[in-house]
């Protein structure tokens, strides 16, 4: 895509070449097409409005100094601060990686002195990429888009084992379907992957002991669709988007909690009908952290490890949830909770948001690696967090390696179980 030059007499002097075609956006910058397709219209005329915000960029380099990348030894090329540059100059090689990098972790917008929307300008870039073909798609992430869009899950699972991992519990005393029950969105790592599937019955465990009246929607949840967002597809993301707050409303549940910060981030920040519909929805870990503030659950057994815990970017820099998760782990007798170089608002990307749990990284270029290594240096022998992405991208990084075989990674709600019933 290129910027084009000076207008023919009469048309406005700004504009990009796109498809060989070109695209004219009016002096207010909004776009003037004759022929378009709605989607291409609407990321245009989105785009048109955040490059216009990328003109207030001093190219100060503050938000590539914060960048996780910059901290990858062979991977220093991804720079958000000249990603902005040649965009605004129009020479952006949208055929390439770069525009799949950015794992939307947020601390470039965090740090930013003049609130660039960085993040929105990827997202609008990306769909471009994927809905219009204006460039290159990693095959992991079409992939997953392929799955997310014709069977509502990244694996083209069946939809009807969605609720299995839940089936083969013990549902003596269930309290689903009762008028006060609070529906639990498990997301699709915890309903169908084995290992994140002990999150959600290390949940649904920890709910029964504190006698909370749960229902899950088992096949009728699909994903949450915050993949397809991120990666720029606003029409799978708005089908997902629809099933789902149909089905929640049915379920007829006024609180919904969800075990991941992408399901919470996702269902609270885009399922606009949801709250008016009069549902609120909040991170499964701030009902953890109620119950035992009021002493509902009971934390009886001594863990007495040390542990690191590692903050998902959703919550530390996005929602600011950065002390109740600590408050849980303080809360389990014998624990000793240890600070990694870089935690809460100012903690480092695992690599897995934006897509990036989707895409291929090789060894010696995975965040989760530094990460790994900020673990070890506090000598912890757990690294917690509350993330089923977060979880998969530091265990998959670690699995293997000597170095960090004494390094166990566990999810809070796991963790807290072990307080509660071993
Ligand atoms: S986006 Fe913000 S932090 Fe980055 S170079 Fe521009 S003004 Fe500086
Ligand atoms: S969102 Fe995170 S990964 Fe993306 S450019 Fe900003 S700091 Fe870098």
């Amino acid at each position: 895509m290129a910027k084009t030059g000076s207008g023919e007499k009469g048309q406005p002097d700004y504009g990009w070449r796109f498809q060989g075609k070109i695209v004219r956006l009016c002096e207010d910058r909004s776009v003037q097409m004759d022929e378009s397709s709605h989607l291409m219209e609407r990321a245009l005329r989105q785009m048109s409005m955040e490059y216009f915000a990328l003109d207030r960029c001093l190219q100060c380099g503050i938000c590539t100094e914060g960048c996780p990348h910059t901290k990858l030894e062979t991977n220093a090329r991804f720079s958000p601060r000249s990603f902005i540059q040649k965009a605004r100059l129009g020479l952006l090689d949208l055929s390439g990686e770069d525009l799949w990098l950015c794992t939307q972790c947020g601390q470039c917008k965090l740090i930013c002195p003049y609130e660039i929307p960085f993040l929105d300008v990827m997202i609008s870039l990306r769909s471009l990429v994927v809905e219009q073909g204006a460039g290159y798609v990693p095959a992991s992430i079409k992939g997953v888009l392929s799955s997310l869009s014709s069977a509502g899950n990244p694996w083209k699972e069946d939809q009807s084992r969605r609720g299995e991992w839940h089936a083969d519990r013990d549902r003596s005393g269930n309290t689903s379907g009762r008028q006060d029950a609070v529906m639990l969105f498990v997301g699709c790592l915890p309903s169908y992957d084995k290992r994140a599937q002990k999150i959600a019955r290390a949940a649904a465990e920890l709910l029964q002991r504190a006698g909370v009246a749960f229902d899950i929607l088992g096949e009728a949840e699909v994903c949450c669709g915050e993949s397809a967002l991120r990666a720029g597809d606003q029409g799978t993301f708005e089908r997902l988007k629809a099933i789902n707050t149909r089905n929640l409303a049915k379920g007829g549940a006024k609180r919904i909690y969800t075990l991941s910060p992408h399901c919470y981030d996702v269902m609270k920040n885009r399922y606009d009908g949801l709250e008016t519909g009069g549902c609120q929805v909040y991170p499964f870990v701030i009902l953890l952290h109620e119950l035992i503030s009021k002493g509902a659950l009971p934390v009886r057994n001594g863990v007495h490890k040390r542990v690191a815990y590692h903050d998902p970017c959703l919550f530390s820099k996005h929602h600011s949830i950065i002390t109740e998760p600590r408050e849980v782990l303080r809360n389990i007798p014998g624990i000793e909770l240890v600070e990694m170089e870089h935690s809460g608002e100012k903690s480092f990307c695992c690599g897995g948001g934006g897509g990036g749990v989707w895409r291929d990284t090789a060894r010696g270029e995975r965040l989760a690696e530094i990460r790994l290594e900020e673990a070890l240096k506090t000598g912890a022998d757990i690294l917690a967090t509350a993330c089923p992405y977060c979880l998969t991208m530091l265990e998959e990084s670690a699995r293997g390696e000597e170095r960090y075989q004494d390094l166990k990674v566990m999810d809070l709600c796991e963790l807290l179980r072990e307080g509660v019933f071993s």
